[in-house]
Protein backbone atom coordinates (compact mmCIF):
# COMPACT_ATOMS: atom_id res chain seq x y z
CA UNK A 1 0.00 0.00 0.00
CA UNK A 2 2.61 2.52 -1.08
CA UNK A 3 -0.05 4.48 -2.75
CA UNK A 4 -2.74 6.38 -1.41
CA UNK A 5 -5.85 5.43 -2.65
CA UNK A 6 -8.68 7.38 -3.10
CA UNK A 7 -11.06 8.25 -0.35
CA UNK A 8 -13.74 5.06 -0.27
CA UNK A 9 -15.07 4.05 -3.85
CA UNK A 10 -14.69 7.52 -5.62
CA UNK A 11 -12.12 6.29 -8.23
CA UNK A 12 -14.85 3.40 -9.27
CA UNK A 13 -16.25 5.11 -12.32
CA UNK A 14 -17.07 1.61 -14.51
CA UNK A 15 -20.47 1.31 -15.75
CA UNK A 16 -22.25 -2.29 -14.73
CA UNK A 17 -24.21 -4.90 -16.81
CA UNK A 18 -27.52 -5.53 -15.74
CA UNK A 19 -29.27 -9.06 -15.98
CA UNK A 20 -33.43 -9.25 -15.04
CA UNK A 21 -34.10 -12.85 -14.58
CA UNK A 22 -36.62 -15.19 -13.33
CA UNK A 23 -35.00 -17.55 -10.37
CA UNK A 24 -38.31 -19.06 -9.07
CA UNK A 25 -41.80 -19.27 -10.23
CA UNK A 26 -42.44 -15.84 -8.82
CA UNK A 27 -39.17 -14.08 -7.98
CA UNK A 28 -36.52 -12.26 -10.22
CA UNK A 29 -33.48 -10.77 -9.41
CA UNK A 30 -32.57 -7.53 -10.92
CA UNK A 31 -28.44 -7.87 -10.42
CA UNK A 32 -25.49 -5.66 -11.57
CA UNK A 33 -22.17 -7.03 -11.15
CA UNK A 34 -21.72 -6.56 -7.93
CA UNK A 35 -23.54 -3.05 -7.76
CA UNK A 36 -26.52 -3.22 -4.95
CA UNK A 37 -29.34 -5.76 -6.39
CA UNK A 38 -33.11 -5.57 -6.09
CA UNK A 39 -35.32 -8.43 -5.85
CA UNK A 40 -38.63 -8.99 -7.23
CA UNK A 41 -41.90 -11.15 -6.21
CA UNK A 42 -44.66 -11.01 -8.91
CA UNK A 43 -47.81 -12.18 -6.83
CA UNK A 44 -51.14 -13.16 -8.39
CA UNK A 45 -52.07 -9.53 -8.01
CA UNK A 46 -49.61 -7.14 -7.37
CA UNK A 47 -45.89 -7.13 -7.38
CA UNK A 48 -43.24 -6.53 -4.18
CA UNK A 49 -39.80 -4.77 -4.41
CA UNK A 50 -37.36 -5.80 -2.27
CA UNK A 51 -34.66 -3.11 -2.17
CA UNK A 52 -34.65 0.27 -4.04
CA UNK A 53 -31.66 1.40 -5.75
CA UNK A 54 -30.16 4.14 -4.70
CA UNK A 55 -32.08 7.01 -6.62
CA UNK A 56 -35.54 7.41 -8.34
CA UNK A 57 -33.71 7.69 -11.63
CA UNK A 58 -32.03 4.40 -11.11
CA UNK A 59 -35.25 2.71 -9.61
CA UNK A 60 -36.73 3.92 -12.62
CA UNK A 61 -34.71 1.05 -14.54
CA UNK A 62 -35.90 -1.73 -12.52
CA UNK A 63 -39.68 -0.55 -13.07
CA UNK A 64 -39.10 -0.51 -16.89
CA UNK A 65 -38.01 -4.18 -16.56
CA UNK A 66 -40.73 -5.40 -14.51
CA UNK A 67 -43.32 -3.49 -17.08
CA UNK A 68 -41.98 -6.47 -19.63
CA UNK A 69 -42.95 -9.19 -17.67
CA UNK A 70 -46.17 -7.56 -15.75
CA UNK A 71 -48.37 -5.10 -16.06
CA UNK A 72 -49.81 -5.76 -11.77
CA UNK A 73 -49.41 -2.96 -9.31
CA UNK A 74 -46.17 -2.55 -7.85
CA UNK A 75 -48.40 -2.76 -4.03
CA UNK A 76 -44.98 -3.29 -1.62
CA UNK A 77 -41.42 -2.21 -1.10
CA UNK A 78 -39.44 -4.04 1.48
CA UNK A 79 -36.53 -1.84 3.10
CA UNK A 80 -34.27 -5.19 4.01
CA UNK A 81 -32.17 -2.74 6.11
CA UNK A 82 -31.85 1.17 6.40
CA UNK A 83 -28.57 1.94 3.94
CA UNK A 84 -29.46 4.86 1.69
CA UNK A 85 -27.71 3.10 -1.57
CA UNK A 86 -31.15 0.75 -0.74
CA UNK A 87 -33.90 2.96 0.02
CA UNK A 88 -33.32 6.35 -1.57
CA UNK A 89 -35.05 4.95 -4.91
CA UNK A 90 -38.71 4.15 -3.33
CA UNK A 91 -40.28 6.70 -4.77
CA UNK A 92 -39.81 5.35 -8.12
CA UNK A 93 -42.37 2.62 -7.71
CA UNK A 94 -45.07 4.73 -5.90
CA UNK A 95 -45.91 2.12 -3.78
CA UNK A 96 -48.95 1.56 -1.68
CA UNK A 97 -46.70 0.09 1.76
CA UNK A 98 -42.99 0.89 2.65
CA UNK A 99 -42.35 -1.92 4.76
CA UNK A 100 -39.50 -2.35 7.31
CA UNK A 101 -38.69 -3.92 11.06
CA UNK A 102 -39.16 -1.44 13.83
CA UNK A 103 -35.18 -1.70 14.41
CA UNK A 104 -34.67 -0.85 10.19
CA UNK A 105 -36.91 2.32 11.41
CA UNK A 106 -35.38 3.30 14.25
CA UNK A 107 -31.92 3.85 12.70
CA UNK A 108 -33.41 6.04 9.82
CA UNK A 109 -34.71 8.15 12.75
CA UNK A 110 -31.47 7.98 14.76
CA UNK A 111 -28.60 8.10 12.01
CA UNK A 112 -30.49 8.12 8.42
CA UNK A 113 -29.36 11.76 7.72
CA UNK A 114 -26.31 11.39 8.14
CA UNK A 115 -25.94 7.85 6.45
CA UNK A 116 -27.71 9.49 3.58
CA UNK A 117 -24.60 11.80 3.40
CA UNK A 118 -21.83 9.69 4.56
CA UNK A 119 -22.92 7.33 1.04
CA UNK A 120 -23.37 9.72 -1.67
CA UNK A 121 -19.65 11.00 -0.74
CA UNK A 122 -18.06 7.43 -0.71
CA UNK A 123 -19.55 6.06 -4.14
CA UNK A 124 -20.66 8.68 -5.90
CA UNK A 125 -21.09 6.34 -9.19
CA UNK A 126 -24.00 4.26 -7.33
CA UNK A 127 -25.92 7.98 -6.93
CA UNK A 128 -26.45 8.20 -10.24
CA UNK A 129 -29.30 11.79 -10.80
CA UNK A 130 -28.81 11.88 -7.39
CA UNK A 131 -30.80 15.32 -7.89
CA UNK A 132 -34.11 13.15 -7.99
CA UNK A 133 -33.81 11.63 -4.45
CA UNK A 134 -36.83 13.53 -2.74
CA UNK A 135 -35.33 15.47 -0.21
CA UNK A 136 -35.96 13.95 3.80
CA UNK A 137 -35.69 10.29 4.41
CA UNK A 138 -37.70 7.55 3.00
CA UNK A 139 -40.33 6.14 5.72
CA UNK A 140 -41.39 2.91 6.27
CA UNK A 141 -45.66 3.22 6.52
CA UNK A 142 -45.97 -0.17 8.14
CA UNK A 143 -43.10 -1.44 10.77
CA UNK A 144 -42.85 -5.14 12.37
CA UNK A 145 -40.89 -7.50 14.42
CA UNK A 146 -39.55 -10.93 14.02
CA UNK A 147 -42.12 -11.83 11.71
CA UNK A 148 -44.83 -10.83 9.04
CA UNK A 149 -46.26 -12.65 6.41
CA UNK A 150 -47.91 -10.75 3.37
CA UNK A 151 -50.20 -12.78 1.34
CA UNK A 152 -50.07 -11.81 -2.62
CA UNK A 153 -53.38 -13.41 -2.88
CA UNK A 154 -52.65 -17.50 -2.65
CA UNK A 155 -48.65 -16.68 -2.47
CA UNK A 156 -47.10 -16.85 0.81
CA UNK A 157 -44.40 -13.93 1.44
CA UNK A 158 -42.55 -13.49 4.97
CA UNK A 159 -40.54 -11.44 6.12
CA UNK A 160 -38.24 -12.43 8.61
CA UNK A 161 -35.65 -10.65 11.00
CA UNK A 162 -33.41 -14.23 11.74
CA UNK A 163 -30.75 -11.97 13.77
CA UNK A 164 -28.45 -9.07 13.53
CA UNK A 165 -25.72 -8.91 10.59
CA UNK A 166 -25.14 -6.24 8.79
CA UNK A 167 -27.24 -3.83 10.76
CA UNK A 168 -29.39 -4.35 13.56
CA UNK A 169 -32.78 -4.19 11.41
CA UNK A 170 -32.13 -6.77 8.72
CA UNK A 171 -35.05 -8.27 6.92
CA UNK A 172 -35.05 -10.94 4.81
CA UNK A 173 -38.29 -11.84 2.18
CA UNK A 174 -39.03 -15.70 2.02
CA UNK A 175 -41.30 -17.45 0.06
CA UNK A 176 -41.85 -20.56 1.61
CA UNK A 177 -43.69 -22.41 -1.32
CA UNK A 178 -40.74 -21.90 -3.66
CA UNK A 179 -38.22 -21.84 -1.28
CA UNK A 180 -36.60 -18.48 -2.47
CA UNK A 181 -34.63 -16.25 -0.49
CA UNK A 182 -33.94 -12.63 -0.82
CA UNK A 183 -31.18 -11.77 1.89
CA UNK A 184 -30.24 -8.04 1.17
CA UNK A 185 -26.86 -7.32 2.38
CA UNK A 186 -26.76 -10.18 4.61
CA UNK A 187 -25.32 -12.30 1.65
CA UNK A 188 -23.08 -11.49 -0.55
CA UNK A 189 -21.69 -13.58 -3.81
CA UNK A 190 -18.02 -12.73 -5.30
CA UNK A 191 -18.80 -9.43 -3.60
CA UNK A 192 -16.99 -8.09 -0.10
CA UNK A 193 -19.19 -7.75 2.96
CA UNK A 194 -19.63 -4.13 3.98
CA UNK A 195 -19.64 -4.29 7.77
CA UNK A 196 -18.95 -1.01 8.65
CA UNK A 197 -22.48 -1.14 10.80
CA UNK A 198 -22.54 -4.70 11.65
CA UNK A 199 -22.34 -6.79 14.55
CA UNK A 200 -19.73 -8.92 13.94
CA UNK A 201 -20.26 -11.99 16.99
CA UNK A 202 -23.97 -12.04 15.73
CA UNK A 203 -23.67 -12.71 12.05
CA UNK A 204 -22.67 -16.10 11.59
CA UNK A 205 -25.57 -17.25 13.99
CA UNK A 206 -27.80 -15.16 11.89
CA UNK A 207 -26.48 -17.17 8.25
CA UNK A 208 -26.92 -20.15 10.14
CA UNK A 209 -30.71 -19.14 10.91
CA UNK A 210 -31.14 -18.36 7.13
CA UNK A 211 -29.62 -21.95 6.07
CA UNK A 212 -32.08 -23.63 8.50
CA UNK A 213 -34.57 -22.41 5.93
CA UNK A 214 -32.86 -24.31 3.33
CA UNK A 215 -33.50 -22.19 0.61
CA UNK A 216 -33.27 -23.31 -3.21
CA UNK A 217 -32.56 -20.22 -4.65
CA UNK A 218 -31.41 -16.39 -3.05
CA UNK A 219 -31.18 -13.11 -4.15
CA UNK A 220 -27.77 -11.64 -2.87
CA UNK A 221 -27.06 -8.07 -1.61
CA UNK A 222 -24.91 -7.78 -4.53
CA UNK A 223 -23.60 -10.64 -7.41
CA UNK A 224 -25.20 -12.33 -9.03
CA UNK A 225 -28.52 -14.80 -8.60
CA UNK A 226 -27.89 -17.89 -6.79
CA UNK A 227 -29.99 -20.75 -8.72
CA UNK A 228 -29.56 -23.77 -6.95
CA UNK A 229 -29.13 -25.34 -2.76
CA UNK A 230 -25.19 -25.60 -3.36
CA UNK A 231 -24.55 -22.06 -5.24
CA UNK A 232 -26.61 -20.89 -2.10
CA UNK A 233 -24.35 -22.87 0.27
CA UNK A 234 -21.44 -21.05 -1.60
CA UNK A 235 -22.87 -18.09 -0.86
CA UNK A 236 -23.51 -18.46 2.46
CA UNK A 237 -19.85 -20.13 3.23
CA UNK A 238 -18.29 -17.47 1.59
CA UNK A 239 -20.05 -14.45 3.50
CA UNK A 240 -19.82 -16.62 6.80
CA UNK A 241 -15.71 -17.26 6.13
CA UNK A 242 -15.55 -13.75 5.38
CA UNK A 243 -16.68 -12.16 8.57
CA UNK A 244 -15.20 -14.87 10.76
CA UNK A 245 -12.03 -14.35 9.49
CA UNK A 246 -11.89 -10.47 9.92
CA UNK A 247 -13.25 -11.21 13.40
CA UNK A 248 -10.46 -13.62 14.11
CA UNK A 249 -7.73 -11.48 13.36
CA UNK A 250 -8.90 -8.08 14.60
CA UNK A 251 -9.81 -10.15 18.08
CA UNK A 252 -6.13 -11.45 17.87
CA UNK A 253 -4.28 -7.83 17.41
CA UNK A 254 -6.62 -6.70 20.36
CA UNK A 255 -5.52 -8.75 22.67
CA UNK A 256 -2.02 -8.43 21.82
CA UNK A 257 -2.52 -4.62 22.80
CA UNK A 258 -2.58 -3.31 19.06
CA UNK A 259 -4.18 -0.42 17.87
CA UNK A 260 -6.35 0.35 15.07
CA UNK A 261 -4.08 1.17 12.56
CA UNK A 262 -1.80 -2.10 13.15
CA UNK A 263 -5.17 -4.45 13.34
CA UNK A 264 -6.29 -3.03 9.64
CA UNK A 265 -2.62 -3.32 7.97
CA UNK A 266 -2.16 -7.16 9.72
CA UNK A 267 -5.79 -7.79 8.89
CA UNK A 268 -5.68 -6.37 5.18
CA UNK A 269 -2.62 -8.23 4.31
CA UNK A 270 -3.93 -11.37 5.65
CA UNK A 271 -7.28 -11.05 3.81
CA UNK A 272 -5.92 -9.70 0.68
CA UNK A 273 -5.16 -13.19 -0.98
CA UNK A 274 -7.97 -14.98 -0.02
CA UNK A 275 -10.71 -12.15 -0.65
CA UNK A 276 -8.97 -9.40 -2.70
CA UNK A 277 -10.57 -10.29 -5.92
CA UNK A 278 -14.08 -10.00 -4.57
CA UNK A 279 -15.56 -6.02 -6.05
CA UNK A 280 -15.08 -3.08 -3.69
CA UNK A 281 -12.67 -5.04 -1.54
CA UNK A 282 -10.73 -1.93 -0.82
CA UNK A 283 -13.54 0.35 -0.45
CA UNK A 284 -14.88 -2.18 2.26
CA UNK A 285 -11.85 -3.01 4.29
CA UNK A 286 -10.94 0.02 6.01
CA UNK A 287 -14.58 0.20 7.69
CA UNK A 288 -14.58 -3.14 8.36
CA UNK A 289 -11.95 -3.42 10.52
CA UNK A 290 -13.00 -0.42 12.44
CA UNK A 291 -16.74 -1.54 12.79
CA UNK A 292 -14.99 -4.69 14.43
CA UNK A 293 -11.73 -2.97 16.57
CA UNK A 294 -15.18 -0.60 17.63
CA UNK A 295 -16.84 -4.05 18.76
CA UNK A 296 -14.30 -5.97 20.02
CA UNK A 297 -13.45 -3.13 22.38
CA UNK A 298 -15.83 -0.69 23.92
CA UNK A 299 -18.67 -0.49 21.01
CA UNK A 300 -21.25 -2.92 21.50
CA UNK A 301 -23.22 -1.08 19.29
CA UNK A 302 -22.08 0.51 15.94
CA UNK A 303 -21.12 3.98 15.94
CA UNK A 304 -22.52 6.61 13.82
CA UNK A 305 -20.51 7.27 10.09
CA UNK A 306 -20.62 11.11 9.29
CA UNK A 307 -18.93 12.12 6.09
CA UNK A 308 -16.38 13.99 8.31
CA UNK A 309 -15.82 10.40 10.32
CA UNK A 310 -15.10 8.57 7.12
CA UNK A 311 -12.49 10.84 5.93
CA UNK A 312 -11.20 11.21 8.89
CA UNK A 313 -11.00 7.38 8.95
CA UNK A 314 -9.65 6.77 5.52
CA UNK A 315 -6.50 9.45 6.42
CA UNK A 316 -5.78 7.30 9.42
CA UNK A 317 -5.76 4.13 7.64
CA UNK A 318 -4.94 4.60 4.51
CA UNK A 319 -3.36 8.14 4.15
ZN1 LIG B 1 -26.18 -2.29 3.32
Amino acid sequence: MSTVKKFASQADLEEKKVTFSQISEHAWAYTAEGDPNTGIIIGDDCVLVADTQATPSMAADVVRRIREVTDKPIKYVVLTHYHAVRVLGAAAYQPEQILASQDTYDLIVERGEQDKASEIGRFPRLFQNVETVPPGMTWPTMTFTGKMTLWLDKLEVQLLQLGRGHTKGDTVVWLPQERTLLSGDLVEFDATPYAGDAYFKDWPQTLDNLAALKPAALVPGRGAALTTPEQVAQGLAGTRGFIADVYASVQEGVKAGKDLNAVYKDTYARLKPKYGQWVIFDHCMPFDVTRCYDEATQYPDPRIWTAERDTQMWQTLEG
